[in-house]
């Protein structure tokens, strides 16, 4: 069997689903609130909604299908004019060679960003297509599964106001969540009214959930070190899970003294690629949680190298995201206790453009956690019409 053709589609989706289209216009803390003119919301400053979605045909008529994010419309362009002759030709089925071939060859203009994403969307796509022709799901290849469903926990909780926030909190309790994670809405500057607000926003959930539930609140990069330890001292009572991305991802030094003023878990690495970036992580003690995306770290492959270098480094993975390729990770792996879903708040409805799934056959929480069918490959197929 052998790699025969590479198919790179765009579309003008978020593979975070509605969320990312919603939090255009909620309020968040970002690392671009330092400047007045990108300081009310992320839509300011951030790229428009894009996935791209990339088919492995193999010449006995075998696909496997993989995706990342692509508000840039890069993915095509490092596809077509290099990636692919190192694919076409080769066996799929070597996998973790064909990832290093592409690291390798990237190098000069690789190791982050952009180009991990589309190395992460190309090894989803063979761990797809391995599955598809051995008739296992992904799961199982990778030595799962460890346990028969996915827990998960609601993430949203927009600083939208004191009562709908409070509804949003019990309704998600209702369902059956038993962590939820918050955002914070301020950052360095906005002093110490900013600082209130924060702690206010926490108070509030925490007075509607009551104690057994894990809060955690997530500041998007937008905090610096000195905020960071002032506002996580602000929270010590409120029993936080975690405090996610107080600082810039490059900051490790940074992450490292405040996790030493802190009781509070600080997690982060959604913004992290491969295992080297996780490895100095790890090794400056920079974080308690580490929060890999798949989508964006390596995919797979790089992903159970990940998953080790946590569970010998002792420190917790809970992936950025939800998604089928964090569910089968999930499911591949002991050390990842949830994944995070994007529920609906009580308060919301979803956008006109975003009814259609982006994926059939991806399976949905219940009660808190997620049973994966056991279907070959990923199981999902991606739904045309978000390419019209
Ligand atoms: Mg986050």
């Amino acid at each position: 069997m052998l790699i025969k053709k590479i198919r790179v589609r765009h579309a003008n989706r978020s593979i975070w689903g509605h969320l990312a289209e919603r939090e255009k216009t909620l309020p968040l803390v970002t690392p671009l609130d330092i400047y007045t003119d990108f300081k009310e919301t992320r839509g300011s400053w951030f790229w428009d909604s894009g996935m791209a979605v990339i088919q492995i045909e193999t010449d006995d008529g075998l696909i496997g299908t993989g995706w990342c994010e692509d508000g840039c419309e890069a993915v095509s362009p490092i596809v077509e004019n290099h990636l692919s002759r190192l694919l076409i030709g080769q066996d799929p089925l070597d996998i973790e060679s064909l990832w290093d071939r592409l690291f390798r060859a990237t190098l000069p203009y690789g190791r982050k960003g952009a180009v991990l994403q589309v190395i992460s969307a190309i090894d989803i796509a063979l761990w797809d297509l391995k599955g598809i022709a051995l008739g296992k799901p992904v799961y199982e290849l990778l030595g799962g599964p460890f346990s028969e469903s996915v827990p998960v926990y609601a993430s949203a909780l927009h600083p939208v106001g004191h009562d709908k926030v409070q509804d949003e909190a019990r309704a998600y309790v209702a369902e059956g969540y038993r962590s939820m994670k918050m955002r914070f809405p301020y950052g360095p500057g906005d002093g110490e009214k900013g600082m209130e607000e924060n702690e206010a926003h926490i108070a509030n959930a925490r007075e509607a959930v009551g104690p057994d539930i894990d809060l955690m609140a997530d500041a998007y990069m937008g905090w610096d070190l000195e905020y960071a330890v002032k506002m996580c001292g602000r929270l010590e009572p409120y029993g936080l899970a975690w405090v996610e991305e107080p600082l810039i991802p490059d900051d490790l030094d940074g992450y490292a003294s405040l996790r030493k003023e802190t009781s509070i878990p600080i997690s982060g690495g959604e913004h992290e690629y491969t295992q080297y970036g996780f490895r100095d992580i790890i090794n400056k003690g920079a974080m308690d949680i580490i929060q890999p995306d798949l989508r964006r770290c390596g995919g797979f492959t790089e992903g159970q190298r990940i998953a080790a270098l946590a569970a010998e480094g002792g420190v917790t993975l809970i992936p950025h995201a939800y998604g089928i390729t964090h569910l089968h990770f999930a499911l591949a792996n002991s050390n990842i206790p949830m994944i995070e879903y994007f529920p609906m708040p009580c308060w919301d409805s979803l956008p006109d453009a975003e009814i259609e799934p982006i994926f059939h056959g991806e399976p949905q929480p219940g009660n808190g956690k997620v049973v994966v069918e056991p279907r070959p490959g990923l199981g999902v197929e991606v739904n045309e019409k978000i390419f019209s």
